[in-house]
């Protein structure tokens, strides 16, 4: 393990707590993430005694007068050194209420720090301690269950689950950062325990879903979710998603199935959470729309409204932020058939003009979410699809140089019109703003001052307002 512990501040770190006379060992995340590859810049350190104490003395150490930031509270501390975040804590002992996840903590061996570790992968140690500098020390077979890609808890996954549920929410989100399976008896004892997440603040369980939603494949998360039930009470709405009516012989898709493929199928194209967002949520409203027409089979007629509709309370229960990242995801669930409703007309310029009109800067963004939305099990149906919608994105590339609609701005004003026709605020203002919007988006005029300005001027004598 040396290799991996030769930046200076490993050494530094030992100096400080052979001085002080204390053991102390890099602990948890940073170790999973040097076996894995992924290097971290936030180092944990457990002293065998005060971590306050020994955070001090290491910055005494490296001088150049760093600061600690000091947890008393918590019995923590912290420090930068370089682009390295590091927090001290003293090793401790944890014992558990049933009404709360917050713990009664006394001080502990090593040994009994590792035992309160949430995974095994995650209560790896390495010494800093001369005799043994360097060695790593597995006392779960951390180690193994990496090269397994397996998530195992150390001790009894009932009671670890129990003790803190957030566990429940870590386990399923690091087995979808890094790809790993989850030990079947912690799946069991997940489901069985799954209503005790409800003593878990939503800030915390948000923030572990927007990991499972910022990781590579993130259905992966979303599946297991599904499975253990927690899905149901963290997030009822996707929940409804799931299951296949049928009427007769007709059945309509699997809307839980198919948005975590359109999350999936997203991933590789962007890292905006809020886009990622917008793929979960984009169906959210089908089975509020759903109807059976004996003509046509099942229809969500409206879906994309009404979904809209659905965003502001959804964000608002689980804790999302309700300012402009909100609007957005908004907008695109509202104009998600948009495109691909292009891809089935004869498109006219003026069908294309007001796409580019009401999506504004976000167009890239919902045409990358329509082409995830294709989803299909045939794939002649999927390409097919995919080429006709390359179509609209040349024919929105072309009448969008032509025109320049992103950002639109109107080239004739509200002050100038009431300059011109001598008016104070009031509707005809907005009846000729509107008209010349109306006209630009038909085609009738260009995008221009001159124009806009004669339109506006004939808008006026039909009002006589000349
Ligand atoms: P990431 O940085 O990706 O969130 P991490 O493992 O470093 O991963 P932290 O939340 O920083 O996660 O936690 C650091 C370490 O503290 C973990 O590796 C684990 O050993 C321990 N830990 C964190 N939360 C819990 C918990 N709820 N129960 C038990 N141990 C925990």
């Amino acid at each position: 393990m040396k290799e991996h512990i030769k930046h200076p501040i490993f050494e530094i770190i030992a100096k400080a707590a052979t001085e002080l006379n204390i053991d102390a060992y890099v602990i948890g995340g940073f170790v999973r993430d040097i076996i894995l590859n992924r290097p971290s810049k936030d180092i944990d350190v457990v002293a065998i005694g005060s971590g306050i104490d020994l955070a001090e003395k290491v910055a005494k150490l490296i001088g150049q007068n760093t600061k600690v930031a000091v947890f008393r509270n918590y019995g923590t501390a912290m420090l930068r050194y370089q682009d390295y975040e590091i927090e001290f804590v003293g090793a401790r002992k944890e014992s558990y209420d049933r009404g709360s996840r917050k713990p009664i903590v006394e001080n502990g061996t090593l040994e009994d720090d590792q035992n309160r570790r949430d995974f095994t992968i995650n209560a790896l140690a390495i010494s800093l301690n001369s005799a043994t500098y360097g060695q790593i020390l597995d006392p779960f077979g951390g180690l193994a269950d990496i090269e397994k890609k397996i998530i195992k808890t150390p001790l009894n996954p009932d009671i670890t689950y129990s003790d803190d549920p957030l566990r429940m929410m870590r386990a399923i989100r690091f087995a979808t950062q890094l790809g790993f399976e989850i030990e079947e008896k912690s799946l069991k004892a997940i489901s069985e325990n799954r209503q005790r997440i409800r003593i878990v603040s939503k800030e915390r369980i948000i923030d572990e879903l927007n990991k499972i939603i910022l990781a590579p494949i993130p259905s992966i998360g979303f599946k297991h979710l599904f499975n253990t039930g927690l899905l149901e009470i963290i997030f009822p709405e996707m929940q409804l998603l799931h299951g296949v009516e049928f009427i007769g012989n007709k059945g309509h898709k699997d809307n839980f199935y198919h948005t975590i493929q359109v999350l999936d199928n997203i991933c590789p194209k962007t890292d905006n959470l809020w886009l990622r967002w917008a793929a979960i949520l984009h169906d959210i409203a089908k089975p509020a729309t759903k109807r059976f027409e004996p003509e046509h089979g099942w229809t969500f007629h409206g879906h994309e409204d009404k979904g809209a509709q659905m965003v502001p309370k959804i964000f608002k229960n689980l804790k999302l932020p309700l300012d402009h990242k909100m609007k957005y995801v908004q907008k695109l669930v509202r104009l998600h058939l948009r495109p691909i409703a292009l891809v089935n007309e004869i498109v006219s310029d003026s069908a294309v003009r007001r796409l580019l009109f009401d999506a504004g800067e976000d167009i890239d963004d919902l045409l990358t979410l329509c082409s995830a939305d294709i989803t299909s099990k045939n794939e002649e149906k999927v390409k097919r699809y995919l080429a006709n919608f390359e179509l609209v994105k040349q024919k929105l590339k072309e009448v969008e140089e032509k025109d320049q609609l992103r950002n639109w701005q109107p080239p004739i004003t509200g002050e100038l019109i009431m300059k011109t026709f001598n008016l104070k605020p009031c509707k005809e203002v907005g009846l000729i703003k509107e008209a010349i919007r109306e006209a630009i988006l038909e085609g009738e005029i260009a995008n221009n001052y001159d124009e806009a300005y004669d339109y506006m001027m004939n808008k006026g004598k039909e009002l006589n307002l000349i």
